[in-house]
């Protein structure tokens, strides 16, 4: 083939090598034969035009892409037998066989430097891109190291790229160093976390209303929900493969996942795919919160993505599995996931099993576990509701409950049962006695307030197990006081598990 015509063509030129770093805006004729052998031969008809002179043997043929309309052929430049970072030459062809654009960040041969030893070697290029690293610099470790060479204006510098791993916040880093000077040339954080957005209930549409009649019709829930019910949130930590995906939480489990390649999920109630949204914010969220009060890195409690299947089962009823790390939510009534309030307390069941595995097999610590879950929610959302709705949980989804409660909800925090009142019966029903307990705690968050309460209750989990009861409980609520707080709310502690008749023994 023939060299490009001047004035068929535009190029944009390069900054630094005299070559051009693009040749656009033409179309040649129609070549024969495979990718690789067009393009190599594109490049060798214009190679005076993308002075590549001498550089063809530096390229290697890296990867060949198809995409809809066209293939596109990547080679990588080497000099010496190290890489060129980003030296890069990639021709474009279209479905007839014409290349329409080249792409051109190869070093030009008289650019190219002679190989010098270098005067670090790996391991103290390690320890200098591990201290290059700000702030909490512990956990980090090194993946690899790569000797390259490293393009700076005009000249090419030897360097090493180091990839760096850290655990707290979860991070990878590249970082080039220089192989003389111990210089750091780039530093780069590479996980690439995406960010999405959504619509979602925060918590629900009850609360968002403030008024639960607003959304009944005939005695049943409407199925159209009041636009101010909903909320645009940042879904954070999304993995950017267009499903909600993320680094504390999938919604994998799920049949029919719902897909958007711009991460955009302005889904409404009613649409598929809307209670994954909620799963995936709610939890995502819950999970930040979790590790703001210090249970990250080393201490972080979910170190995998927490699982959620949002359209589990067809009947009224969620649960997480201890066995699968999942939680499932079931679509009978009001959808589950479409109450954050029965998301969270469905979360609550998974804080329990990451800190003290197989919670919930004696009749007191299965109370325990739903009192927890209940807590949990109520002091999550406390400061989002109308006062009426404060000690009330799963006002959504219980918002045909109204003959059990006033407003109806799923269950309350605020009720007067202590101990006394504990079902020992063979039919006795956790979330009945759960009442008990959550009320306990209640009183807790009410007395000391939530950041203390949270970390208490929370903290209190790590020294009981699965057959525990009510009075052990209290003693680690306690123990978790002195741990953290220096006993300082010992006091007013003991006095409220005093009212409720509850331990601490
Ligand atoms: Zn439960």
């Amino acid at each position: 083939m023939k060299a490009l015509k001047p004035g068929t063509y535009r190029v944009v030129p390069g900054r630094y090598y005299g070559s051009p770093k693009e040749v656009w805006g033409f179309r040649s004729a129609q070549l024969r034969g495979t990718p690789q052998a067009i393009a190599k031969e594109f490049i060798k008809a214009n190679m005076k035009l993308l002075a590549l002179k001498g550089v063809m043997k530096t390229l290697r043929r890296e990867r060949i892409i198809r995409s809809l309309g066209a293939t596109h052929v990547i080679y990588q430049q080497y000099h010496e037998k190290l890489r060129v970072n980003r030296a890069y030459v990639t021709v474009h062809i279209d479905r007839n066989s014409r290349v329409y654009l080249i792409k051109n960040r190869a070093v030009p041969r008289h650019m190219l430097p002679e190989l010098e030893s270098p005067a670090l070697d790996e391991e103290a290029v390690k320890k200098r891109a591990l201290k290059s690293l700000r702030g909490a610099r512990k956990k980090a470790t090194v993946l690899d190291v790569e000797k390259m060479w490293f393009p700076k204006a005009d000249s090419l510098i030897l360097a090493y790229r180091v990839r760096l791993h850290r655990v707290d916040p979860v991070e990878e880093w590249l970082v080039h160093v220089d192989a003389q000077t111990g210089r750091i040339l780039r530093s780069f954080e590479n996980l690439g976390r995406v960010k999405g957005r959504g619509l979602v209930f925060d918590p629900n549409p009850v609360i968002a209303l403030g008024d639960h009649e607003k959304l009944l019709q005939d005695g049943k829930p409407k199925r159209r929900i009041p636009k101010v019910a909903y909320s645009t949130v940042t879904l954070e930590g999304l993995k950017g493969n267009g499903y909600l995906d993320g680094q504390r939480v999938t919604t994998e489990p799920t049949r029919n996942r719902v897909h958007r390649p711009d991460n955009q999920f302005m889904l409404k109630s009613g649409d598929r795919g809307f209670e994954e949204v909620m799963a995936y914010f709610h939890l995502d969220r819950a999970i930040r919160y979790i590790e703001s009060l210090g249970y990250r890195g080393a201490r972080s409690l979910f170190k995998e993505p927490l699982a959620a299947n949002v359209n589990g089962t067809r009947k009224d009823a969620s649960w997480y599995s201890p066995g699968l790390k999942r939680l499932t939510f079931g679509t009978g009534g009001v959808k589950d996931a479409s109450d954050a309030e029965t998301i969270l307390h469905e979360f609550g069941h998974a804080i329990q099993d990451v800190i003290c595995p197989g919670f919930g097999q004696s009749a007191q610590a299965a109370a325990m576990g739903e009192g927890f879950g209940d807590y949990f929610a109520a002091s999550f959302f406390a400061s989002y509701k109308p006062e009426k709705y404060r000690t009330s949980v799963m006002t959504w989804d219980g918002i045909t409950w109204n003959e059990i409660y006033d407003p109806p909800c799923v269950r309350r925090l605020d009720e007067k049962y202590t101990f006394e009142s504990f079902d020992h019966g063979r039919w006795a029903e956790e979330h009945e006695n759960g009442l008990i307990w959550s009320a306990t705690l209640w009183d807790i968050r009410e007395t000391v307030g939530r950041a203390v309460a949270d970390r208490i209750i929370i903290e209190g989990h790590f020294q009981i197990d699965g057959f525990t009861t009510f009075a052990r409980g209290a003693r680690a609520v306690l123990d978790a006081d002195r741990n953290l707080f220096g006993g300082s709310h010992e006091g007013q502690l003991l006095e409220i598990f005093a009212w409720r008749g509850i331990g601490p023994v």
